[in-house]
């Protein structure tokens, strides 16, 4: 035999060129400045004959773009997003983390498929992007510095669906293509998704400095950090446990986001928790159908730590890790401590005011928890879709004698919805709320549409066969998410039968 073996996806020729142009951005680096202990400076790996999959239109207009940037021959933006070009001020690199994965130390990981191509000055502030799946870097360990088509597809839709949501995440550009193979489970082809954040900064990335015993370089990261995302904290009196006690408290509203709308993230290891309290890392997450509290949407999760409702004791979970990697800084456990313990009635408020609007509720009144929870449990027990439930439950009407069968028909229970629906509107009434006002507020925030795993997978299918337009098509609904779409139609129904036998997992 004398011919080789086909190349392996990682072992890709070249490296990515400079273009002569590029948008009229102010490009200003800074994670890049902050030096070479934080990062390795390479070239995303190009990928062969790349297409475009799906763009944002919405993220363009984040980041200031013209309408045509995707289309003027100049720019060249199809290999720029795809890794094999560069626009003149991107300096790529690859940043090192460490993390607790599963709640165990997992050691070095970092960008291993991530390249940081450089940040902007933006009309909504500095932007960083990345590309996500343009190939190996070191910290790849036995990766192959690939994403999957399927797994951008589900990335780029549930950051803008998130974003229109109005739940913090990291955003996604575009997708680009190829008919480079990947090895997952079976054959799959290449993808790369263009994320957009003020920073990709993670919990894991101040663990990594204190288990490597560098506390200068924490110190500078976290002066960073201060300095660039959280300089309300520099002029307190202890910088870093105030810095901790945002993150704290940023990272509860998330949750409670999270929570109010049935978001679970699958992976919540530390290394995916961002230091600004984004969304961040999406991989075998899922939305709710039926609510179920011990809902578990990462099919390798087998224990169920990250469960839909253990999401919020994970977090605090790993605030408590990213104290410790605090304590050469802080030095004082107990105002380490104190700082994390924000969390709990951060949480606990923000929870509590999600649920408060989405019953559709002014004001607070004693007996709202035990309703409220009265609700959630018979939901968990019957299994009670989440999204039209609450989506549905703007509909009640507090007239006497009204026909409430359209959301309390939802429930198998009779003499559990009749009761509930007596209470409800005794509690509607006792603060003289109008029907059409509560309802109007009530939609906006009970989403009517959300990214359940059976609507991805279909534009997944799709656009394995190469046609891309459901990805657009959906991106479109996700944006609005709280516009009305009828729950008789196939964007905001009930899922389908076969919905409930798709397995989602950390491969991607
Ligand atoms: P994740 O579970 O996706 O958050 O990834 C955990 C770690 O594995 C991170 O350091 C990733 O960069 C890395 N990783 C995941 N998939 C790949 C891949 N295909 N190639 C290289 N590194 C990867
Ligand atoms: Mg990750």
């Amino acid at each position: 035999m004398n011919t080789l073996p086909p190349m392996n996806s990682n072992d890709n020729a070249g490296a990515a060129t400079t273009l002569p142009t590029g948008p009229d951005w102010n490009w200003c680096n800074r994670f890049q400045a902050l030096g070479a202990e934080y990062h390795t400076e390479l070239h995303p790996q190009p990928m062969p004959a790349p297409h475009w999959i799906a763009r944002s239109t919405s993220c363009a207009e984040l980041l200031g773009l013209p309408a045509d940037w995707q289309t003027n021959p100049r720019w060249n933006a199809l290999a720029v997003f795809s890794g094999n070009a560069l626009w003149p001020g991107m300096q790529p690199l690859a940043s090192v983390y460490s993390g607790h994965q599963f709640g165990v130390w997992a050691g070095q990981l970092g960008d291993g498929r991530a390249h940081w191509l450089g940040e902007i000055d933006t009309p909504n502030g500095p932007m960083e992007l990345q590309l996500k799946g343009a190939g190996t870097t070191p910290y790849s360990r036995t990766g192959d510095g690939r994403a999957v088509l399927r797994s951008s597809i589900r990335e780029f839709l549930c950051s803008e669906a998130m974003h229109g949501l109005g739940i913090p995440t990291t955003r996604a550009l575009c997708i680009t293509g190829s008919s480079l193979p990947v090895r997952r489970e079976s054959m799959e082809t290449a993808a790369v998704v263009t994320r957009v954040a003020p920073s990709f900064i993670r919990f894991g990335h101040f663990e990594h400095f204190t288990q490597n015993d560098q506390p200068d370089a924490l110190k500078r990261l976290a002066d960073f950090v201060i300095e660039h995302h959280y300089p309300e904290c520099r002029n307190t009196p202890q910088p870093y446990v105030a810095m901790l006690g945002t993150v704290a408290r940023r990272t509860a509203e998330l949750l409670a986001q999270w929570q109010a709308v049935g978001f679970c993230h699958g992976v919540m290891n530390t290394d995916n928790m961002s230091i600004l309290g984004l969304t961040l890392d999406y991989g075998p997450f899922g939305f709710l159908d039926g609510y179920n509290p011990a809902h578990i949407c990462n099919h390798t999760d087998h224990k169920g730590r990250y469960a839909f409702g253990r999401q919020p004791s994970v977090a605090f979970w790993n605030l408590h890790a990213l104290a410790q990697s605090l304590m050469p800084l802080i030095g004082n456990g107990n105002a380490a401590l104190d700082a994390i313990e924000l969390y709990k009635p951060f949480y606990a408020d923000a929870m509590r005011s999600q649920l408060r609007n989405k019953c559709g509720f002014t004001t607070t009144q004693p007996g709202d928890a035990g309703l409220i929870d009265w609700l959630l449990k018979q939901m968990a027990y019957e299994r009670t879709d989440h999204t039209i439930l609450f989506r549905r439950l703007s509909q009640f009407s507090t007239a006497d004698g009204a026909d409430n069968a359209c959301v309390m028909g939802l429930f198998k229970d009779r003499k559990f919805s009749d009761l509930w629906a007596t209470a409800y509107g005794d509690r509607l009434k006792a603060e003289g709320s109008v029907d059409a006002q509560r309802a109007a507020a009530m939609n906006r925030v009970n989403p009517s549409v959300v990214l359940r795993n059976h609507l991805a997978e279909g534009a997944i299918r799709q656009a394995q066969a190469g046609d891309f337009s459901e990805v657009q098509r959906l991106l479109k609904v996700l944006q609005h998410p709280y516009d009305e779409v009828h729950d008789a139609s196939a964007d905001a129904g009930f899922p389908p039968e076969w919905a409930q036998h798709i397995e989602v997992s950390c491969s991607s």
